[in-house]
């Protein structure tokens, strides 16, 4: 029987989720016999590849880089899953949505510096005017809250899916 595919990745997020997920531990190894892990920080795949079928994604969607990995995932993967607050409600990337981007950048990258500085033009991605939760930028199927989701959740969630079940968080829910 063929493996299920799962991709990861993190658009604006600390990467504090993904070591959430690297914490189920033994658990891990669980998942490992029923998927394969086929896009993500620990795989050397430099394009989201076609036939994905669990897509496990930590962060909102702050820059146009993330918006084309997240459009890119949703349309090469059966299932989005929306990994942590940040995924799920903006948290704290969208605490910067009050303030106009060019400030922003010049308050960081002008005013902020120890030697005089301009705001990068290349090898930045563009910000878009707001930091927003994933399902503003794609459908999502499944959201796991919490910063970061406990364990026991994500291992839930893709035991769930690898059984070809929905998953229902119910208790295990937490946000925060
Ligand atoms: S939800 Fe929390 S742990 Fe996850 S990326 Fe955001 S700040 Fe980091």
């Amino acid at each position: 029987m063929d493996k299920v595919k799962i991709g990861t990745c993190w658009l604006d997020g600390c990467s504090g989720c993904h070591m959430s997920l690297l914490d189920i531990d033994e658990g891990i190894v669980a998942v490992l016999e029923k998927a394969d892990i086929v896009f993500g920080p620990l795989v050397d795949a430099q394009e989201w590849p076609e036939g994905v079928d669990v897509a496990v994604i930590e962060g909102a969607v702050s820059s146009q880089d993330d918006l084309k990995l997240a459009q890119t995932a949703r349309a090469r993967s059966k299932v989005v899953v929306a990994l942590g607050d940040c995924a799920v409600t903006g948290n704290v990337p969208s605490m910067r949505n009050g303030i106009p981007v060019r400030k922003l950048l010049e308050r960081v990258y002008v005013e902020g510096a120890t030697v005089p500085s301009v705001v990068p033009t290349d090898g930045v991605p563009a910000l878009l005017k707001q930091a927003e939760p994933l399902h503003s930028a794609i459908k999502v199927d499944i959201h796991v809250p919490g910063c970061p989701p406990k364990p026991n959740a994500i291992l839930f969630v893709l035991s769930e899916l690898l059984e070809g079940r929905e998953p229902d968080l119910g208790s295990k829910l937490r946000f925060g």
